[in-house]
């Protein structure tokens, strides 16, 4: 990239570290920031400064948030009986898009990967079984139908089964290995309403 001078290299090489842009996507990019306005330049680096700076897990059900407790957790319109576990926060988001569901959510921020070396302890598992502790009446696993998803989901409800409390899971039918955040909204609540008792 020696035809660019240092600086608008250093740019195109710190945008094509992003995931999903190539150096062709990087310079595009590059260049739309470079003809950009000064003030829209500084609202997006401080928005990114600050959303790094502050956003962080709540508490309770560990989405990522800017507050202690998420707006879901200390919501009174939410059944905090019902709780269902999804892998990201962006999955999370998918369901909220419905807004048919009322329960709230556990983000595990990852899947149990044998292959990749991610066991239960790499995710927030221990602390889904925290939660349960309290008053519960069912938990929806909600996972990915990917073979991680698959794998995570037999292994949680697998720790659950004792403790009695109601464990499902969401209908197939939600297409294999697609993540949660692509599908229609129709085929998450018919996926949500389909779930079955494991
Ligand atoms: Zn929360």
């Amino acid at each position: 990239m020696g035809y660019y001078s240092r600086q608008i290299s250093k740019l195109i090489e710190e945008l094509s570290g992003l995931p999903g842009i190539g150096s062709k996507s990087a310079q595009r990019l590059a260049f739309h920031i470079l003809n950009m306005p000064l003030e829209h330049v500084e609202q997006l680096s401080d928005a990114i400064i600050d959303a790094r700076r502050n956003v962080r897990y709540c508490r309770q059900c560990y989405t990522l948030t800017d507050e202690e407790l998420c707006p879901i957790c200390s919501s009174s319109q939410r059944d905090q009986k019902l709780i269902m576990v999804v892998e990201d926060t962006r999955d999370l988001a998918a369901y909220e898009k419905t807004q048919k569901y009322q329960g709230v959510y556990h983000v595990l921020h990852g899947a149990i990967s044998p292959m990749l070396g991610i066991g239960p302890n790499d995710i927030k598992l221990k602390e889904l079984m925290q939660r349960l502790q309290g008053e519960v009446d069912e938990v929806i696993i909600a996972t990915n139908s990917s073979l991680e998803g698959e794998t995570t989901a037999m292994y949680i409800s697998k720790l659950i089964k004792p403790t009695g409390i109601k464990v499902s899971r969401i209908a197939s039918g939600v297409p294999v290995g697609g993540d949660l955040e692509y599908i229609d909204e129709m085929t998450l609540l018919r996926a949500l309403e389909g779930r079955v008792e494991l």
